[in-house]
């Protein structure tokens, strides 16, 4: 016998004749002889409603108190899928996430799970009952209710999946499947058959809010196989899959993402020397502020700038504990925008395909969009742009990547343009788990899956590439087109290009560097000389170290424990790049063994 875990999101619930729907739909999988666990979410706006009604009482109410009312949405929810469930003629039982032991930490508003008992379920489910589970919340060690942040049913219902050992995990919602953007805002935009869970764990967490990104750092953790899908129809929806099975050939970009709501930091005339970038985090982080693109620069005259994103809601604390962090280490002074948006595309054929981003930044160069920072991770393509361009800025992307093409369509980046980067010098060590950002010591006793909580960060490892050099373009102008021109550049050169960063620059002028294969950095510069930008430098070898795992930027603790390892023994730091599943840094060639081994202490590897 099979068991099926069944999550209904908001609007798939919404009134009783959806939920009604939704049950028979259970039904029809019980009736097949399946067992049938339902997650289910409050019901249409519940949540916003219950949150808007806590900030008519105070602006700044309790986040415990929020978990304990924010909770009763889901709490309705089960009670009438059960007894809808119930009136068409089959068991059922519903639980609260205290009842089936969901237990989390205690950081309210976006708690973790930390391990979940199964009995109850498991007792219920061999006694024929559809279980329905409360998603979105649980309880602390403590009996303190507690909920796993805006979207989290979808956590819960894979992370139930995960726990039971289900055979797949369907995701109810009021789309077919995950598209290649918000359908919202592209209405062409198309629907995705499969796609990998780093692809959509970067989709994710750069914006796309059809999946939660923990849900998928969880499915990738534990293998679990999704299939996103429509309450209202019967259509297969998206499968998101291991890697292996979502490989498509030809194809670059899977999918674009906005995220609207950004602000952009910059600390100016930062100290040119290690320990600085660590000092910044460390403030930051322990203001419990979750960090978005980091992007840093070569040096010029003995300083560089440091720029980062954040929520929007989160600029003004942002902001204080910058200030305080650019005092501590001499920094000259923190600038910021609150008015910025990022636009990314993501796919795993980009680790294969040159000129991906050639075409991005000439599609937005095309439609006068300037680009005021720039970061890449190897399936991952981010630029910051002012809010106003945000939705021309998407729309102009999807459609320079086909992606309003049905799928199976080679986009411009056919497989005769494939071009395998280059062997690495690279060394990975096992996997290994780390707390690198909760509190240490946690009593795991209790635990019945693993010896951490389940949603602990996982190490895969740290890497040392030895094999890249950087050129770097100083006093690019502010205005549209100089990205793209670079970049043209050097594909007609036919150069690979791994890592770039661009960072707004001071009055007008901003930073471009991007690494390239060692041998081929004197033709990168040639090339971009001859496309007549003159201020070119060129560093002949630099040592590329990563950190590499799942939910990097969930927990926001890595990056800081990362600069921290290197400022305690002086390496400098003269790059940084981070995704979500990998944080990258440049450093002196010299240093990157010594780098290597004293990032494998730091995270006891
Ligand atoms: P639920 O309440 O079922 O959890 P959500 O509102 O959380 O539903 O997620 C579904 C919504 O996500 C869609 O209506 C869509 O507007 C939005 N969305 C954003 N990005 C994407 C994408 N890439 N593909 C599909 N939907 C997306
Ligand atoms: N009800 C919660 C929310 O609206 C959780 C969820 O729907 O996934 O965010
Ligand atoms: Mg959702």
């Amino acid at each position: 016998m099979s068991l099926l875990v069944q999550k209904f999101g908001g609007t798939s619930v919404a009134d009783s004749d959806k939920i009604l729907a939704a049950a028979r739909r259970a039904i029809q999988a019980h009736k097949r002889g399946d067992q049938v666990l339902i997650v289910v979410s409050a019901r249409g706006h519940t949540t916003d409603e219950l949150i808007a009604l806590a900030k008519e009482i105070t602006e700044n109410p309790p986040a415990r108190e929020m978990d304990m009312l924010l909770a009763t949405g889901e709490q309705v929810s089960v009670a009438l899928m059960a007894m809808a469930i119930e009136s068409l003629g089959v068991p059922a039982i519903s639980f609260t996430g205290a009842q089936i032991g969901l237990v989390t930490d205690s950081f309210h508003t976006k708690a973790r799970i930390r391990n979940i008992s199964t009995e109850r379920m498991a007792q219920a489910l061999g006694e024929g009952k559809i279980v329905i589970v409360a998603g979105f919340q649980g309880v602390d060690e403590n009996y303190n209710i507690t909920t796993l942040g805006r979207g989290g049913s979808d956590t819960t219902a894979v992370a139930l999946a995960a726990v039971l050992g289900a055979d797949g995990c369907e995701i109810y919602t009021d789309v077919d499947g995950v598209y290649t953007t918000d359908p919202r805002i592209v209405p062409e935009a198309r629907k995705i058959d499969r796609i990998s869970y780093d692809e959509m764990l970067e989709l994710a967490s750069l914006g796309a809010g059809v999946m939660h990104s923990r849900s998928i750092e969880f499915a990738k953790k534990y293998g679990v196989p999704i299939h996103v899908r429509s309450s209202f129809a019967d259509a297969p929806g998206t499968w998101i899959v291991e890697e292996r099975d979502a490989r498509r050939l030809g194809v670059a970009v899977t999918g674009a993402a906005l995220a609207k709501d950004e602000a952009r930091l910059t600390i100016r005339g930062v100290p040119d020397r290690p320990g600085v970038v660590h000092a910044i985090f460390r403030t930051i982080s322990a203001a419990n502020i979750v960090v978005d693109m980091i992007v840093q620069n070569v040096a010029t005259e003995g300083t560089t700038e440091v720029s980062f994103t954040v929520a929007r809601g989160d600029l003004a604390e942002t902001l204080h504990a910058a200030e305080t962090a650019a005092r501590q280490i001499g920094a000259t002074g923190v600038t910021y925008d609150a008015e910025v948006a990022k636009i990314s595309v993501v796919g795993l054929g980009m680790r294969t395909h040159t000129g991906v981003a050639t075409a991005m930044f000439e599609a937005l160069a095309d439609a006068g969009i300037n680009l005021q920072m720039i970061t890449t991770s190897e399936i991952k393509i981010s630029v910051l742009v002012d809010r106003a361009s945000a939705v021309p800025a998407l729309r102009t992307v999807h459609r320079a990547f086909l992606l309003d093409r049905p799928s199976g369509v080679p986009g411009p980046f056919d497989s005769s343009s494939e071009t395998h980067c280059k062997p690495r010098a690279m060394k990975l060590v096992p996997l290994a788990e780390v707390e690198a950002d909760r509190e240490a010591g946690v009593d795991s006793s209790a635990s019945d899956l693993r010896p951490l909580g389940m949603e602990d960060l996982v190490i895969a490892g740290v890497e040392l590439d030895e094999s890249q050099a950087r050129v770097a373009l100083f006093h690019i102008p502010d205005r549209p087109g100089y990205a793209a021109r670079v970049f043209r550049a050097i594909a007609e050169a036919g150069v690979f290009v791994d890592m770039i960063v661009q960072n707004v620059g001071e009055e007008g002028n901003s930073l471009l560097s991007f690494t390239v294969p060692r041998s081929a950095a004197d033709r990168a510069a040639g090339a971009v000389r001859s496309a007549g930008i003159a201020d070119v430098s060129v560093e002949p070898a630099l040592a590329k170290l990563s950190v590499v795992g799942v939910g990097m930027r969930t927990h926001t603790g890595v990056a800081t424990r990362m600069f921290a390892a290197l400022a305690e023994r002086g390496i400098n730091i003269n790059l940084i790049n981070t995704s979500e599943v990998r944080i990258n840094v440049g450093t002196d060639i010299a240093r990157g063994q010594e780098g290597l081994e004293c990032l494998k202490r730091a995270f006891a590897l």
